[in-house]
């Protein structure tokens, strides 16, 4: 695979000592494991020996609790347990909700989690979530780095203070980096280090030398004697690394040192112990990497910008999220400007599906236009209708091109969205122009999405269906946007169902079905096997209507889409009761009344009404049931109305009264 591997433990190649720790390690009950120690003390060398099928997450200075879940639930889909991701990507983040989830995606999938430098994190949800772990995880194990000891609570968590190596391995490790060394000069070498590894790393280059004068501002003498041994191109491999936080790939490297001669050199300064590989990944300790920056007379930009080329060739989300941020830190307009049409062009489910880290990334450039256009996007998926238009207004007349055409279309759909039909009408007429002058097939299909939408607002089955299908065209000929097509599919579905064609209806929600299935898209998936439920119910097949709303309720209740299990579960019910398995109705029932005490969504309350109907068909009482739905759904006479009429092709309504 090409993505990055930030997610991956350190590759140890030279390991020295440790017994002890790796014993306690391999036989620790509790569920989180505490490591604390001095920078460079080998926590992180420690617990990829000990762990190296972990997933490791580096805190990095203001990175949220939001972020972390984000890499947790790539990871734990990764192992096969999708729960997390898909729940993120529904935009829920419900702390205890989101715990839960995190937990059972642990525990199922027996994962290892590393926090390395913890003592960076400044979200206070991060240690809430540890402690829950703590006192919960069964399979899985935390494994917490830090410099300092944090204190997550007695139960569940086990602490380990690391000090240096002791006097064998210490004297094993600098024999192996160094060759012979005079053992006056070890004890000596010992003394100063306490078996501190990288201290001892540091001393195997800087070897032989005045040893004595180092007991002062210890770490920067002794960097300072081995910097100054490089040769420059090590100097200058090292510099540009330390332009980076984040690890490298070998193929950015080659970027941004050039092929020539990158093996040797970077092969050199990985056996002096300077730079340190992680999966497929290179970079420097903390204290390198600011000694480094310290004395680097490398400019960041030309390099920034090499970066951010290679991260747009990989074509992936996650690389092109990484650039994004480089773009901003540049303040480049036009590398933004070419960042957000990538975007719209070729990334666009990822305002959804990577929601979380791409906001964190743009809230640094607020007020850039193109910037601003994004977090729209972000907003409007949140359901922020109203701030996502406020801020395209703004955006309108600083933009042109495709850009202009992207945001004249979102403005009409914010205005749909709040039922404002005649500015959305206004909005759809200027994109209309921008469309037919274009030659530009993304564009005509931004205008007729919008427009498709316009008509369904409007009550205009047939106009609708027009316009579906031209975006259905269009989007066949670009080719590569299975998203939209299965959204599209299911868009065609409801204009027919909606135009009392069920067959047609049938047909384009089976292909959205096809269509997501076959790029595992299931969120869409399953809103298909829903609508799928809905028409056969209505054609009053209910073993096919129990078939679809089983895959959806299940796949909508794992992941706590609560209104969606909800929706889903009325139709099997309904459908239950039509083909008289009445004590499947009557768990279904249960089930939605159950839902609705967690989470008061009104269609919940229709449990008690189907109950009600079943008791009935079982000659039981049944009347409290009745009110009891009546009672909640007492200011909602619309819905307590549908509901009745839809019961009433299995169940006459009139026994009711
Ligand atoms: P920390 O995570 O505590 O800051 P690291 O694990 O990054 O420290 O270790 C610092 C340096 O020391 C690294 O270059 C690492 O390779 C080396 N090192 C640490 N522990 C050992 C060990 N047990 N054997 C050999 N080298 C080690």
């Amino acid at each position: 695979s090409t993505r990055i591997v930030k997610d991956e433990a350190p590759v140890v190649e030279e390991f020295f000592g440790r017994r002890r720790e790796l014993n306690l390690l391999s036989s620790v009950k509790e569920p989180v494991v505490v490591i604390y120690g001095m920078a460079g003390i080998g926590k992180t060398t420690l617990a990829a020996k000990a762990f190296p099928d972990a997933l490791w997450y580096p805190v990095r200075e203001g990175d949220s609790f939001e972020y972390f879940t984000w890499q947790l639930g790539l990871h734990l889909n990764r192992l096969g347990y999708r729960g997390l991701i898909e729940y993120l990507r529904t935009g829920n983040t419900e702390e205890r909700e989101l715990f839960e989830i995190a937990l059972e995606g642990i525990d199922e999938t027996g994962a290892v989690i590393v926090i390395d430098d913890f003592h960076r994190c400044r979200d206070e949800r991060l240690g809430r979530f540890i402690t829950f772990l703590a006192e919960r995880m069964k399979r899985g194990k935390a494994v917490i780095l830090s410099r300092e000891r944090p204190k997550f609570g007695i139960l569940g968590s086990f602490y380990l203070k690391l000090d240096g190596l002791d006097v064998e391995s210490s004297y094993r490790l600098l024999k192996t980096k160094r060759g012979n060394v005079d053992v006056r000069d070890f004890a000596e070498i010992y003394r100063l280090t306490r078996g501190h590894p990288l201290a001892l790393t540091l001393f195997s280059q800087a070897y032989p030398g005045r040893v004595e004068t180092a007991a002062e501002n210890f770490f920067e003498f002794l960097l300072e004697e081995v910097y100054s041994r490089l040769s420059d191109k090590e100097k200058f491999l090292l510099q540009v690394i330390s332009l980076f936080e984040e690890p490298l790939e070998y193929g950015a490297l080659k970027k941004l040192y050039g092929e020539k001669s990158l093996f040797p050199v970077l092969h050199s300064l990985l056996r002096k112990g300077l730079v340190e590989r992680r999966g497929g990944v290179y970079f420097l300790h903390d204290l390198i990497r600011s000694f480094v920056e310290r004395v680097g007379e490398v400019e960041g930009g030309e390099y920034y910008r090499k970066y951010v080329e290679y991260l747009m060739e990989k074509g992936e989300e996650t690389a092109f999220i990484s650039a994004f941020r480089y773009a901003l830190m540049l303040g480049d307009e036009e590398l933004i400007k070419r960042l957000v049409e990538l975007r719209l062009r070729r990334f666009k489910g990822l305002v959804r599906s990577f929601k979380g880290p791409y906001l964190k990334v743009l809230s640094a450039g607020k007020g850039n236009p193109y910037v601003d256009l994004e977090l729209g996007h972000l907003y409007f998926q949140n359901g922020f209708f109203e701030k996502a238009l406020d801020i395209w207004l703004r955006v309108e007349g600083k933009v042109d091109g495709v850009f202009k055409a992207d945001v004249l279309t979102s403005i009409a759909d914010a205005y749909l969205e709040m039922n404002r039909l005649e500015e959305a009408e206004e909005y759809l007429k200027k994109s209309q122009e921008i469309a037919k002058a274009s030659e530009d097939p993304e564009v005509k299909l931004w205008y007729y999405m919008t427009l498709t939408k316009f008509h369904y607002y409007k009550n205009e089955p047939e106009k609708a269906m027009e316009s579906a299908f031209m975006e259905l065209k269009i989007l066949r000929e670009i080719g590569g946007n299975p998203e939209l097509e299965a959204l599209v599919l299911l868009h065609i579905g409801d204009i027919n169902s909606w135009m009392g064609k069920p067959k047609e209806a049938l047909k384009y929600y089976s292909e959205a079905v096809d269509v997501a299935r076959l790029h595992g898209i299931p969120f869409f998936e399953n809103l298909a096997h829903m609508e799928l439920a809905k028409v056969y119910y209505h054609l009053g097949d209910y073993e096919k209507a129990v078939e679809h709303s089983s895959k959806a309720a299940e796949y909508f209740k794992r992941m706590r889409n609560y209104r969606r299990a909800v929706d889903t579960l009325a139709y099997r019910c309904v459908s239950f009761i039509g083909s008289g398995e009445l004590e499947k109705a009557e768990e279904d029932a249960g089930e939605m009344i159950r839902m609705g005490q967690g989470s008061n969504y009104p269609l919940a309350w229709a449990g008690y009404i189907f109950l009600a109907a079943v008791k009935n068909l079982k000659g039981e009482p049944w009347e409290e049931y009745l009110i009891l739905g009546r009672e909640k759904l007492r200011d909602n006479r619309h819905l307590y109305e549908a509901v009745l009429e839809e019961l009433n092709q299995v169940f006459d309504v009139s026994a009711f009264g």
